[in-house]
Parts: structure tokens; sequence; C-alpha cells
């Protein structure tokens, strides 16, 4: 087991030892969690930190309230796309004027990816890999349409033999949304920057659980999720990051006025600023903006190496667990068995994973369920404890000896699963 030591036999009094001894320990307290949840969704929608509401609070009532509309200049509204990118940029091992914060992660990608095209006027392939987030592949295939490009979607398996010099743009998820799979970012980025590709990478599972160093990597191009591990709440603006020796080339499809040199000059014509104002489009929403600035305070002072080793251990807690305790309820592992493949997520598959999802979180234990089959549990490793792990199994467990995933009122879809 990767990073902590789990002592075996083990109880439920040797995983709160793994707690007492843990360096992250007090940085849950950054956080407000409902006491009677087990929260394994931050890979979904991150916990709510502590100093989020009292600032929001501010900004309503002092900055929208008093200070109106002023407060582009006095409370630097206007430049919270690119601070509040900059304040994300370790975490992601990004120079500080790589990063800027705007619109979605689908937006992004479409507007990173002709960004990426226009690099390589020459090549007419984007490849991408099979069986990833479709946004990104609903985006691509836009793309793909609007150059008149082709876009070529391959199985994992063939992916790396596919990075050859026909292709373009390689686009690929760091990590997998349903696997929980790693690519490695600094291996992948290589291999297309041998063949003269560009490379533009989601990092919606990695950014802020993973650590990475894009810049030194080479890295081209990058989009992240704001509401996933960063916290940032629901609908957060996501993220560009472009290497700062190819930002002056960038050319993105979607020129607004706040990526034009002197916006308030209301020129008729389009002059694109410099650096990464350049990614923006229109106007963004500042309270959204507002809101993951104060939530990427809690990251402050944390080592994102140590956010791995924990996320690591909690993982292979998990499905040891899951093996001695839940191990002839008919679950698969679905996710890689070998932690340093294995992003912060555990995918279990079963043919009633729905259900099972679905009274784990009538017991207090909140999980997701992703079509066809699988039960997928995430570890944000800054609020997830190991007695969490512990007691989320033994939910498991009762829900499977007792077969209550069967009754009626476990079976019914919401919109949201
Ligand atoms: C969560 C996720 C997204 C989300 O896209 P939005 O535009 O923010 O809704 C995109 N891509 C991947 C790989 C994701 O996991």
């Amino acid at each position: 087991m990767a990073g902590v030591p789990v002592p075996v036999p083990l109880d439920r009094d040797a995983v709160c030892e793994l707690d007492a001894a843990d360096p992250l320990a007090g940085v849950r307290e950054r956080f407000v969690l409902p006491l009677d949840l087990i929260y394994l969704d931050g890979n979904s929608l991150g916990a709510l930190p502590a100093a989020v509401p009292a600032h929001l609070y501010d900004v309503v009532h002092r900055e929208w309230g008093k200070d109106l509309i002023r407060s582009w200049n006095s409370n630097g509204w206007w430049e919270a796309p690119l601070r509040v990118g900059a304040k994300l940029a370790p975490i992601i091992g990004a120079h500080s004027n790589e990063v800027v914060v705007c619109d979605s992660t689908s937006v992004n990608i479409f507007k990173l990816a002709i960004a990426g095209m226009r690099l390589r006027p020459d090549r007419r392939v984007i490849l991408a890999e099979g069986g990833t987030f479709p946004t990104d592949h609903y985006m691509l295939a836009s793309v793909a349409e609007l150059l008149g490009v082709e876009l070529r979607i391959v199985p994992t398996a063939d992916l790396y033999a596919a990075i050859t010099d026909e292709v373009a743009l390689v686009s690929l998820t760091n990590v997998d949304y349903r696997t929980g799979a790693i690519h490695n970012l600094e291996a992948v980025t290589q291999l297309a920057h041998d063949v003269g590709a560009v490379i533009l990478w989601d990092l919606a599972h990695s950014a802020g659980v993973l650590p990475m160093n894009l810049h030194d990597a080479g890295a081209d191009l990058a989009v992240g999720c704001g509401y996933k591990f960063l916290n940032g709440g629901p609908g957060a603006p996501a993220f560009c990051y472009v290497h700062e020796a190819l930002q002056d080339q960038i050319s993105q499809p979607l020129p607004g006025w706040l990526g034009h040199v002197r916006p308030f000059d209301f020129e008729p014509s389009f002059d694109v600023a410099p650096g990464m104002a350049r990614l923006l489009t229109g106007t963004s929403p500042i309270l959204s903006l507002l809101a993951l600035d104060a939530a990427l305070d809690a990251f402050g002072d944390v080592s994102m190496q140590q956010v791995r080793e924990k996320s690591m251990a909690l993982t292979e807690l998990t499905l040891r667990l899951v093996d001695e305790r839940v191990g002839d309820s008919g679950f698969g592992v679905v996710s890689p068995l070998d932690p340093q493949l294995r992003g912060s997520q555990v995918s279990l598959s079963h043919p009633h994973a729905f259900a099972i999802t679905q009274a784990l979180i009538a017991r207090g234990v909140i999980g997701d369920f992703r079509t066809p089959d699988i039960l997928r549990l995430g570890f944000a490793p800054m609020y997830v404890r190991y007695v969490d792990v512990w007691d989320a199994v033994t939910e498991l467990d009762e829900v499977m000896q007792t077969k209550e995933y069967l009754l009626d009122r476990h079976q019914a879809r919401a919109t949201v699963t």
C-alpha cells in the first residue's frame, strides 16, 4: 500500500490510528461537512469550503450591494479571471501567467481544440480516446466538422501507437471519469511532441488531487473543472491553461470583447489581448468565480504530494476492505489495481450498481452511479478520512447482506445520477 502502512489485521480502531497519524487531518476543518454523511462524491461536486459563505456574503452585500459598478475597478472584479487563474496555477504546476478561469470545461475544450488545430494547419487529424467523457467528444466532433478535418477515436489499447505524424492535436483526459485510469501526463505529452503534434489535456478529474507539472512537462494546452476537486461550487467556472511559449500564437474561435486588448475603446475590429486574456470571451459569472477564489484558499499550504499519498492510501484501503468484506457479493473492480495508475476514485461494477448506489445514499454514504453498471466512489483527501472508508464499506456490506437494494424505492432514476 502506498504512502501509509496499513496494519494487519485491520479493525476500526486501527483505521482511526491512520487518521490520527494523517498529516492532512487538520485540513478537513477547512470544509463544511454534514455530520451524518460520508461524502465520497467530491469528484463530482467538491464539498463547501468553510471560507466561502462569508466571502460570498461580503461580495453580495458590500461589493455588489453598495459598491455596485465601481467594483469592477475597486474590488478587482475585472482582473479576477486572471487573478484566480494565477492562484490555481501552482496546484497544477503551471506558471502564474499560464491559467485563466472562465466558461465551462466543455466550452473551453472547444476554444482550445480549435486554437490547437490552428497551430498545425498542415495536418488534418484530431486524435482522441474512446469511452471517455462524452462532452469532450461532442466538442471535438463539432470542431472536426467546422474545420473539415478527421476526428479519429481509437480504443485505449491502441492510443499510444495512434499518435503519429498525421495527427495535429491529441486530446486526452488525464484521469478517466469512469475507471479512474491515469494517462501519464509527462510521457504522453512527450509522445505527442515526438511526432510534432499539439496536446490538449482535460484535467477535470485530476486538478486538485494529482500532483502535476504542466509547465515543466511542456504540456501545450489544458482545461479543467472548477467544481470537482477544486471545490468551487455548483457550476463554478472552469479554467484554461496555455504554455507561455505558445500564448502569443494562440487564436481561439470565440473572440469577445473581454479578449480584446482595449475593451473600453469599443473598437469595431478585434485586436487580441496579450497572454491568457485572449481566452476570455464575455463577462465572467463573478459570484461563482469569487466562490472559487475563496475555495482555492483551502489549498493554501497543502502539499499536492501529500494529497496524492493519502489519495492512494484511501483507494488502497477501500479496495482491500471491499475484497475482505464484500468480496463474494458480485463486485468487479473497474479501476486499475496499481495505485500509481489510479486516480482518486474506486469504481466497482455490479449488475445492481444503480440500486446499490441508491441504497448507500439512503444510509448516508454518497457516491454515484455511472452507466452502465458502475458504483463510483471518489476520495477527496483534504476532507475524507480513513474511518470514512471503513464506515462506508460497513454500510456497503449491510446493503449487500440485507439485499435492500432490491427494494422498489431504490430503483427509480432521477435526472442526475
Ligand atoms: C466533469 C467533466 C466535464 C464537465 O464539463 P462541463 O462543461 O463543466 O459540464 C468535462 N470533461 C470531463 C472529462 C469531465 O469529467
